[in-house]
Parts: structure tokens; C-alpha cells; sequence
């Protein structure tokens, strides 16, 4: 997908909100045409008299017939999301209305946008820069307090402002060295290569730890791989399910709130935990015992957080130490939960308790002292480093353009050290400058801005 020059001049319409029957539904039109296309349809005041930033109220009309009683909010180019002429009607939810009305106006001249068409509009308006374009659509998917706080500090600026002020500096640079370039015969040096090493230097720094933060933004934005590992039988779907109906229900009892549950990704305090391979799960696979199968044992590898589920009225000592001794050698951070304390014996449990003090005891079949389990967890994953207002790098393109400039930047260095003549060296920050530049956009191409824009949903 890629946009020419008159489609870029459209007019175009789309339901803001989801699909479906709601009290209200919001038709958003936006180019040059928004407001006299609108007015068009529209009775009440004459919409091309008035002032930005007001509503009206009055109808839309097809001919003689009423659609709908509408309010419409006019936002005059460009103090708009897309800084074009913006129109959002207020029709009521029907999808019946919904279709007329946008089959109306597109009888009238408007095109229906493409998926993320408003947002592309926004960004190639200068609105904001491709970072914080992308944020936006990781605020409309983001689905816990986490991944929510992390797109919004990255729509508001994040590390852009950063990035592009160190890339100013270095673009600086690369100027004076091609200047010299025109002075080889003077042997002159406009820019100091002290100076230039110190800012590369500063650059690497920033970049490495962005590039530090991805793991994290990862878990943040992908919850907390887990595994729950346990023989069949221990209780591991039973926990699993207790967890999930429990948050739903919380979640139902907050007044006009919905929310899509993902099985298996269970929010936690916050943060989203996510149960890897937990499908297989109904059928018990049997994790623990298949430790020793290398395929089981790099899943669990992968994880960050193991719980280690085991039936107390089923599990001698012997074995429980032996697991607790495979799952330490591993190296995961886990929990052990002693499961079914409805039907274990006194002496054992405190036995367990003895030997092993940080056991979880609780019910998942009678949902007993799972707060004292979500408890232990949010402890093992370290909330703090979630809590955090730093930037965290969430978007693997981010990364990608990240891990190529800190390999970039490390050539200027060697060339630095070299002492290699300054075309080689304007070369090398020349593409540091590049890798930089894609991060925010100003270094983009066709495809690159297609497939970015291609993953919002229409009306985004
Ligand atoms: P999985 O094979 O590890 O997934 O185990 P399940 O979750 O399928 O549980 C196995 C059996 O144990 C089921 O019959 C559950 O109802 C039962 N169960 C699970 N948790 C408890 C519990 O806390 N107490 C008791 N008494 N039974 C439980």
C-alpha cells in the first residue's frame, strides 16, 4: 500500500469507534473537502461558517429523508489531529445509521481511509514524528497499566526528543568533516575529532541502554512469559482458570467496563503475565517429568517465571526436592505451589513449610490463597523496573534500527582511533545517521511507512 499524490488530497471518512450497536458511534472525515462535504448533507447552521473547535447540532439528510439526529465537532486545518479539516459527526449506534451516513458522504466525494490513513495524514503533517505515531497504536492495543504507561510516555515524545537532538549534533559534524573534505590541500580541521569522539561517545550510551530496555519492553508489552509446570493432575488448569475467572470477575464488577480475555494472559497487579504453551495444558502435558526432553526444558528457559505446581496429597518429599533441585539448576525465578491443602495432611505441610519456608500453599479448586500467590509472583518479577517512568524501547523496528546504529556509531570510533581519512569517517556517520533518522521518521520510505501504517485498524 502506498499513497499518491491525489489520494494524499482526498477527502476521507471512517467509524472512529468499534463496530457494532452503541449509544453513540463517531464518523471522522478529514482533507480539504471534510467541511463542505459535510455541510452537504448536513441541516442546521451553514458548518463553512464556523469557527474551529465548536459542535452543532441539526440532521443528516439524504435528499428530503432523515438519517439521523447528529452532532457534528469541526476542527478547521491545521489545528487538527491530521492538521487537515476535521469533521467528526455523533450519530446514534446503529450500524444501520453508521452505513448510510459514510455511504452518503461518499456519494458525495469523500473515499473511505485506508487502515491507519489518519494517523499517516498526522504524521506526514509533521504532527508528530514516526515514534510516537507508532505509540499510538500501541495506547489503542495496550491492555494493562504497564503496556499503557509505556505508549503513552512514548506518544508524548519518549525518546524521540533525545534522539533527534544528539542526531543534530552529529549531523553538525558530518558537515564540518565534508567541508574539510573541500580543503584537503590546507590540511584544516573545522571539527575537532575530540569533540566528535565525545558526542559519539555520548550517543553510544543512550543507545545502549535503549537497546537494554527492549527485553523489558518486551515483557511489558507481551506480559511475563510464565510457565506452570507440574505432573498431570497437580491442578496446573484448574489454577490457571481460577486465576483468569477471578481477574474477569473483578474486571465485570467495575461499572461499564469490557475487556477482550485472552486465555492465557492473566493481568497481574498491572502486568500482564503470559502462560506459554498452556494449550496443551488441558490435555496435562507433563512439564516436570518431561524435564529432561530439551525442547520442554529451552521453553522453560525461555520463560521468566516458572510455577511450579505440585499435588499435596499426591507428592512425597523426595520428589518434590528433586524438582526443586532441576528448576534451581535452571536458573528461572519460580514459585512453588503446593496445591490442594483442602485435602493434604497437617504433618506434611509442616514438614514443607520446615524445609521449604517460601512454598505458596493454596486451593485452586476452592480458590483459596490465591492473593497470596499473586503476591509472590509480582515480588519475583521486580515491579519496580516497571514502575519506572525511563523509556523503554516496546517496537521491534525501534530495535532493529537501534542495534544497527550502535554498530554504526562503534565504526566512527574505530575510525576515530584509526586516524582513517575523512571521507571513510563522513561515510560511517552518514549511517549512523541514517539508522538514527529511521527510528523517527525522518529517514523513511514508501514501504517502510506502508507497513507501519498498514497494521492500524480503519478509522485509526
Ligand atoms: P492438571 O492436569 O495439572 O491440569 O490438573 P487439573 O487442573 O486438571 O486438576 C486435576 C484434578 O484435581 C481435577 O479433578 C481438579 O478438580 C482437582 N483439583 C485441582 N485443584 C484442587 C484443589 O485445590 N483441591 C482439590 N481437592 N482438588 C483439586
Amino acid at each position: 500500500m502506498s499513497f499518491s499524490i491525489s489520494e494524499k488530497e482526498d477527502t476521507i471518512i471512517a467509524l472512529a469507534t468499534p463496530q457494532g450497536i452503541g449509544a453513540i458511534a463517531v464518523i471522522r472525515l478529514s482533507g480539504k473537502d471534510a467541511i463542505r462535504l459535510t455541510n452537504e448533507v448536513f441541516t442546521g447552521k451553514n458548518l463553512e461558517d464556523q469557527a474551529s473547535h465548536t459542535i452543532h447540532f441539526g440532521t443528516i439528510r439524504d435528499g428530503e429523508r432523515v438519517i439521523d439526529e447528529v452532532l457534528v465537532s469541526l476542527f478547521i486545518a491545521p489545528k487538527s489531529f491530521t492538521k487537515e479539516n476535521v469533521v467528526e459527526i455523533s450519530t446514534h449506534g446503529s450500524s444501520y445509521i453508521i452505513n448510510q451516513v459514510i455511504k452518503l458522504l461518499i456519494r458525495k466525494g469523500a473515499r473511505p481511509a485506508k487502515p491507519g490513513e489518519f494517523t499517516q495524514r498526522a504524521f506526514l503533517n509533521g504532527q508528530f514524528d514516526l515514534a510516537q505515531a507508532e505509540a499510538v497504536a500501541d495506547l489503542i492495543h495496550s491492555d494493562s497499566e504497564t503496556s499503557h504507561q509505556a505508549a503513552l510516555h512514548q506518544m508524548r515524545g519518549g525518546f524521540s526528543g533525545e534522539i533527534k537532538e544528539l542526531r543534530n549534533q552529529l549531523i553538525h559534524f558530518a558537515s564540518m568533516i565534508e567541508l574539510e573534505l573541500d580543503f584537503v590541500e590546507e590540511d584544516v580541521e573545522f571539527a575537532s575529532r575530540d569533540d566528535l569522539q565525545q558526542l559519539v561517545e555520548k550517543l553510544l550510551r543512550v543507545v545502549e541502554q535503549l537497546i537494554g530496555s527492549f527485553d523489558l519492553g518486551n515483557v511489558i508489552k507481551n506480559g511475563v512469559p510464565t510457565v506452570i509446570a507440574g505432573k498431570p493432575n497437580a491442578g496446573k488448569s484448574t489454577l490457571l482458570n481460577a486465576l483468569l475467572n477471578e481477574e474477569k470477575a473483578i474486571v465485570s464488577d467495575i461499572a461499564g467496563t469490557t475487556r477482550d480475555f485472552i486465555e492465557d494472559e492473566i493481568n497481574i497487579g498491572g502486568v500482564i503475565f503470559r502462560f506459554i504453551d498452556t494449550a496443551g495444558l488441558r490435555e496435562t502435558t507433563d512439564t516436570i517429568e518431561a524435564m529432561g526432553v530439551s525442547r520442554t526444558q529451552e521453553k522453560m528457559k525461555t520463560a521468566s517465571l516458572i510455577l511450579y505446581i505440585f499435588d499435596l496429597s499426591d507428592t512425597d518429599m523426595v520428589e518434590i526436592n528433586r524438582d526443586i533441585n532441576k528448576l534451581e539448576n535452571l536458573g528461572v525465578p519460580f514459585v512453588k505451589v503446593a496445591n490442594k491443602i483442602d485435602k493434604a495432611s497437617n504433618e506434611f505441610v509442616e514438614e514443607l513449610n520446615k524445609k521449604h519456608p517460601d512454598t505458596i500453599f493454596i486451593s485452586a479448586g476452592q480458590k483459596e490463597h490465591l492473593d497470596d500467590l499473586r503476591d509472590k509472583v509480582l515480588e519475583l518479577v521486580n515491579l519496580d523496573k516497571f514502575r519506572t517512568g525511563n523509556t523503554v524501547v516496546t517496537n521491534i523496528r525501534h530495535y532493529d534500527s537501534l542495534v544497527k546504529t550502535r554498530e554504526s556509531l562503534l565504526d566512527v570510533l574505530e575510525g576515530i582511533d584509526n586516524e582513517i581519512t575523512n571521507d571513510f569517517l563522513a561515510m560511517d556517520i552518514r549511517r549512523s545517521l541514517h539508522f538514527l533518522g529511521e527510528i523517527t521518521g525522518e529517514i523513511t520510505t514508501d514501504d517502510l511507512l506502508a507497513n507501519i501504517f498498514s497494521k492500524f485498524c480503519i478509522g485509526k
